[in-house]
């Protein structure tokens, strides 16, 4: 079976094609600039050159029928025929309490997506209509929605709950949700493998540290807490978000400079996080070149992000009562050597020491704590894609 992950955001689109035999890649691409002047796709097959298509683009049914189409195309395509096309899987950012698990996309799943979409304004209508056009272009092909909140849905209460006046919870569902759980379970599975152990017996922090940044407590394959909470601003230091925050700062911002709630969010979301604090860049290989040629702001920015992984590693072992593995993924966590390092220094105590020759990897699937170590600290690289092909391959059949 091959399948289709579509990744659909408000002016772009990302999309994989996979050959479920064996997990192949067959052609990959995205649609930059939908709705907007000047937008555009690249396509690669896996076995031929990167092509670019410049069109108009209006809207999600004209990117996804090019998405279509340069599958098929004569020269850059990979499928001759659109029933080749097994199943569409979904990323939908937030299935609030709803869903614990991917599901088979039909009307009633359509709607329970729909009435969460106040818990994530930005992503789920643009995932919605993904899934929309999906269906109108390919009607007897099964799509199915994999969730970046569902594998954190097995927090307990007292992970969850924010200390804040019950009814706000029950009237509005406020409450720790968690984001990046695809990838989140992808690498915790892989830490299993990597230690030959079953996941049930084993403790693991996973660190997702891309330019979004979270991290999860993963007791026996099960999440007990992560970082990010309603949305995807709570927790790490990221890109140019914010991360934890004193929340009267929040009130505090608004009053001095004049601002309205979306512009305050607008701050917090767009304009703060590393690159707030740097000035330089959300990119840490920007930072860490600034940093090296003596930017303090820079160095800060890299000092303020490692310090909360490090306070999150150490209230994470305590949540689980120890640590067997953690594990550092996404774009800094697999390429990003003195971060690592930086984050682990000093976690001796955990039983964590740093083999700085084997550290020294980018993209792999490493261990990069000394044999002496009594807890493991490893390089797994995500792929969040297989994780919605796989569930959408397991669902289907
Ligand atoms: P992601 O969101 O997972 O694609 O991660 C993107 C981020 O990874 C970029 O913004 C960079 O900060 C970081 N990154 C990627 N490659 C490197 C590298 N070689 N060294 C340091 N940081 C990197």
């Amino acid at each position: 079976m091959k399948i289709l992950v579509l990744n659909c955001g408000s002016s772009s689109a990302k999309y994989q094609f996979i050959n479920m035999e064996d997990e192949s890649v067959l052609a990959s691409g995205v649609i930059e600039r939908i709705g907007i002047d000047g937008a555009f796709l690249t396509h690669e097959p896996a076995d031929g050159e990167e092509v670019t298509i410049e069109n108009d683009i209006p809207d999600h049914n004209v990117a996804i029928k090019m998405v279509i189409d340069a599958l098929l195309d004569d020269d850059h395509g990979v499928i001759t025929d659109m029933d080749e096309i097994g199943a569409v899987g979904h990323r939908v950012v937030h299935g609030g309490e709803n869903f614990s698990e991917s599901v088979v996309i039909d009307d009633e799943v359509y709607d329970a997506i729909d009435d969460v979409k106040h818990l994530a304004p930005l992503h789920n209508p643009p995932n919605l209509l993904g899934i929309e056009v999906s269906q109108e272009l390919m009607p007897d092909t099964p799509d199915v929605a994999v969730f970046d909140t569902a594998f954190h849905q097995t927090m307990p209460e007292k992970s969850y709950m924010y200390a804040i006046p019950y009814e706000l919870y029950e009237d509005y569902g406020i409450r720790r949700y968690g984001f990046h759980g695809t990838s989140h379970k992808f690498v915790a599975g892989k830490a299993a493998e990597l230690l030959d152990k079953p996941i049930e017996d084993l403790k693991i922090i996973t660190c997702h540290l891309g330019n979004g940044a979270s991290m999860a407590a993963v007791d026996g394959g099960k999440v007990m807490d992560t970082s990010m909470g309603l949305t995807p601003l709570e927790g790490l230091v990221m890109g140019t978000r914010c991360g934890d925050l004193d929340p009267a700062i929040v009130p505090f911002i608004m009053e001095k400079e004049d601002l309205d709630p979306k512009e305050v969010d607008n701050l917090l979301n767009k304009k703060s996080g590393v690159a707030g604090l740097s000035g330089v860049s959300n990119d840490f290989r920007d930072i860490g070149a600034a940093a090296e040629e003596g930017n303090e702001r820079a160095q800060i920015a890299i000092d303020v992000f490692c310090q909360r992984v490090k306070k999150y590693i150490g209230s994470y072992s305590a949540v689980l009562g120890g640590v067997d593995i953690v594990v550092f993924t996404a774009g800094i966590g697999e390429n990003a050597i003195e971060i690592r390092s930086q984050i682990l220094e000093g976690l001796e105590y955990l039983g964590i020491k740093v083999d700085e020759e084997k550290n020294d990897i980018r993209g792999e699937d490493q261990i990069i704590t000394t044999d002496d170590s009594d807890t493991v600290a490893a390089v797994l690289p995500t792929n969040e894609e297989l994780v919605i092909a796989r569930d959408t391959k397991e669902l289907v059949e």
